[in-house]
Formats: structure tokens, C-alpha cells, sequence
């Protein structure tokens, strides 16, 4: 990981790194209904630049193998690369140990594992868990259909108007039953950055673990998992310009130690025979069968291609875009943005008075905008909000001001036709 990048001055001008860190993403120079593409979808999946598509094809056309177990020289070679992806993922978050790194396909598989192993050892019937409004349904419904079979209580924390989590709302829901707190880092529909530090500072002084839903929140700011103390942290590989398939459940030694298996099969075991069967430490416990091999390795070259830019130069210029882009659409007629929070990553989700965001979605689609619309599954943020669905613009490295320029446009004339 290269972090001279991180000593670059942060003052951008128009034309920033942005420009030529877009040149990276094959895919952004194509033309959609005969327009430049501006692709404003990245907070549902980010783009790859060719050095992810070049490492996996790499592994693919000289590499590939299943990996462990494999005496011959290509399982060796695709074991190693393998492991290396995990040990560049600890280095990313800043883990202690490379056996804290579970691969799962993805932040949702990776809650799931949580709930269905953590869960059931930790969880008994009056038991609470502590949530927010503002959860993405991967950090509910696990949860809930945990809830379900052992009567356990799900208490989601309020939100304030503007889309914030307060540590009031937060240590209003704490109570001796709480088992566990589980937030988003970012909140996926609205772009809230939550306080995740003292948020689990607070459940820590009642001994209460908390997980953290870091999807959103990797691919916009540094994350640093020992510095925050989380217990468990998740995030898909796929958000982080890394390819889809992949995903990361870090958790503390010492509590993936206790848990038991999630999926049983090959890999995971040490001995099996009728009379029973043994389980392998974590983090290969945690991992049956075969896994993503070549996306472990490919998201491992996102980490890098990352690393290289440095994940302050990309939030300092998020930061630019976000505000750039706020202020534009907050000049348009009857738009309203859904999600004031103080501190935001780089969403914006709106409304226009008398129009359907899917109209405005299709119609943005055809001069060749790519964004977002409906509740992203966060119905319940939407339905706290009395809205059934918003407009979502979702930014990442490679967005520019032309990109915010173009869509402006679009959108002043999408609003024209759809209240004309
Ligand atoms: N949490 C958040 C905050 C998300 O934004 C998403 C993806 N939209 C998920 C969890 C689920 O991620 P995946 O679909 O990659 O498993």
C-alpha cells in the first residue's frame, strides 16, 4: 500500500486526480442512448478499474486452482494469493491478526453468519438487540428472523429528521437485556456517517459487543477496526471496486474463537468420520467449501488500487463532489434532499414535488444519468421519513464535476417534462 499518495495537498482543482483515476474504469468511457455515461449508482456497486479485472484474469489464465490441501504447484501458487487477499484485507482495516478475516460473498452473508452462529450461542428469549432506522435490511432481517425463532426483541434507535443517530437515541435503547448493538458505519439511503466510535464506546461501558455494517463506509474514508474497537465489522468487496462475490466478516479472536460453524462441509473441518467430526480454527472454520478464490484476489487488488490513491486523498474529494452537488441541486425548483446529516459520505438522496422517483430515474436514464430509485432496501428509513421512495445519487473516486454538471442538466430538464 502506497501512502505517499496521502501527502498530496487536498485543495482540488476541477479537473482533480478524479480525471485520471477515471481513466482507470474501462467501463465509465462509453456513450448510453448516445450520451456520455455519468454513473451515479456506486453506493449500490461500484465500478472496476483494469487493475481489478487485470489481476483476476491474471489468476484466471496462469494461477487457477482450488486452493489448501493442493500438493501441486498451481494450488500452492492460488493458496498463497489467496491468503495474501486476507492479509491485505487485515492491513486495510487495520486488524491484528489475518485469521480475524472471515472471506464471506458478502456483507449480507457475513450478518447472516453473525446471527446464525454468534447469534445462537449469545442469544436466548427476552434477549435485545439495538439497532437503528436507518439500517440497510441486511442489519434486520437477520436479526429479526433470529428474533422470531428465539423470542428475542429487536429495538431500533430513533433518527432525527435530518437522518441522524444521536448517542441520546442510541442510550435510550440500552438496557440489561441488551446482547448487541448493530449500526451501519454509513447509512446506505441517506449517507449519514453515524458516531460509530462512541457508539461503542457507550455499549463497551455495559460490556454490550457491537458490530459494525462498514458497506458503505470503506470505499469513502480510512477505516481502522482496532483504532474504533469494533467487535465485528462487515463490508462487501464488490462497493469497494472490488468484484461482486465477495465479502469480509472481521471479528475479534476471541469471539469468533467461541462461535461455532455457520455452514459445515469441506475446508472447515479437521477430522470427520460417523462418530463426529471436528472443526478447524477460525477464520477457515467460518469458510466451507470452496470460496471465491479469484474475487478474494481481485478485491485484494481493489484494497491496493485504493491504497495507492490513499483513502484521505478519495474522501477529501468525495467530500468536494458532495458538497459541490449539493449545492446545485439544492438550487433547483421544488427538489428536496432527503438526508441533512451533518456529517455524510457521498449520497444524496432527494425528492421532486409531483414526481414518481422511478419517472425521474428512467428519464434521467435516457440522457444517460445511472442512478438509484425506491426505498434502497431501507423501507423502514423511508417509512420514519413518510416517503415510499427517493432518488438516489451515489458517488465515487472517479466522479467529477462534469459528471455533476451533466446530470444537473438532465434532472432540470427531466423536472421540466415530468411538470410540464
Ligand atoms: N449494508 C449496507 C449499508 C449496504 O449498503 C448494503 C448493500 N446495499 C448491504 C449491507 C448489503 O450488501 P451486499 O448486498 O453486498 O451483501
Amino acid at each position: 500500500m502506497t501512502q505517499s499518495a496521502e501527502l498530496f495537498p487536498c485543495a482540488l482543482p476541477r479537473t482533480s486526480g478524479a480525471e485520471s483515476w477515471r481513466a482507470d474504469f474501462p467501463i465509465l468511457a462509453q456513450q448510453i442512448h448516445g450520451k456520455p455515461l455519468v454513473y451515479l449508482d456506486s453506493a449500490a456497486s461500484a465500478q472496476k478499474p483494469k487493475q481489478v479485472l487485470e489481476a483476476m484474469d491474471r489468476f484466471y489464465r496462469n494461477d487457477y486452482a482450488n486452493i489448501h490441501r493442493g500438493v501441486h504447484e498451481l494450488s500452492q501458487r492460488a493458496t498463497q494469493q489467496y491468503e495474501a487477499a486476507r492479509a491485505a484485507v487485515r492491513r486495510f482495516i487495520n486488524a491484528g491478526h489475518d485469521h480475524e478475516i472471515i472471506f464471506t460473498r458478502g456483507a449480507t452473508e457475513a450478518i447472516n453468519l453473525l446471527a446464525s452462529s454468534w447469534g445462537r450461542i449469545n442469544l436466548n428469549a427476552g434477549d435485545e438487540i439495538v439497532i437503528t432506522e436507518l439500517e440497510h435490511h441486511a442489519n434486520i432481517v437477520p436479526w429479526q428472523m433470529l428474533a422470531l425463532e428465539r423470542g428475542v426483541k429487536l429495538v431500533p434507535a430513533k433518527i432525527t429528521d435530518e437522518g441522524e443517530v444521536t448517542l441520546d437515541a442510541i442510550r435510550a435503547c440500552l438496557t440489561s437485556r441488551t446482547k448487541l448493538v448493530a449500526v451501519a458505519h454509513v447509512a446506505n439511503a441517506l449517507g449519514t456517517v453515524l458516531p460509530v466510535a462512541e457508539i461503542i464506546a457507550l455499549a463497551h461501558m455495559q460490556n454490550i459487543p457491537v458490530l459494525i455494517d462498514g458497506c458503505q463506509a470503506v470505499c469513502h474514508m480510512p477505516v481502522d477496526v482496532r483504532a474504533l474497537d469494533a467487535d465485528f465489522y462487515v463490508f462487501s468487496g464488490h462497493k469497494l471496486y472490488g468484484p461482486s462475490g465477495i465479502g469480509v466478516l472481521y471479528g475479534k479472536a476471541a469471539l469468533l474463537a467461541a462461535m461455532p460453524p455457520y455452514q459445515g462441509g469441506g475446508d472447515m473441518i479437521e477430522s470427520v468420520s460417523f462418530s463426529g467430526t471436528t472443526f478447524k480454527e477460525p477464520p477457515h472454520r467460518f469458510e466451507a467449501g470452496t470460496p471465491a478464490i479469484a474475487e478474494a484476489i481481485g478485491l485484494a487488488a481493489a484494497i491496493d488500487y485504493v491504497g495507492t490513491i490513499g483513502m484521505n486523498r478519495i474522501a477529501a474529494h468525495e467530500r468536494e463532489i458532495l458538497a459541490y452537488a449539493t449545492e446545485k441541486l439544492r438550487g433547483i425548483n421544488r427538489l428536496r434532499i432527503v438526508g441533512t446529516a451533518r456529517d455524510k459520505a457521498a449520497v444524496i438522496s432527494f425528492v421532486i414535488d409531483g414526481a414518481h422517483p422511478s419517472d425521474i430515474g428512467t428519464l434521467l436514464d435516457q440522457h444517460g444519468i445511472a442512478v438509484r430509485t425506491g426505498h434502497h432496501c431501507a423501507q423502514p428509513v423511508m417509512e420514519r421519513l413518510g416517503l415510499s421512495g427517493t432518488v438516489r445519487a451515489s458517488f465515487g473516486l472517479y466522479t467529477t464535476k462534469d459528471d455533476i454538471d451533466r446530470f444537473v442538466a438532465a434532472l432540470e430538464a427531466v423536472r421540466g417534462m415530468l411538470q410540464a
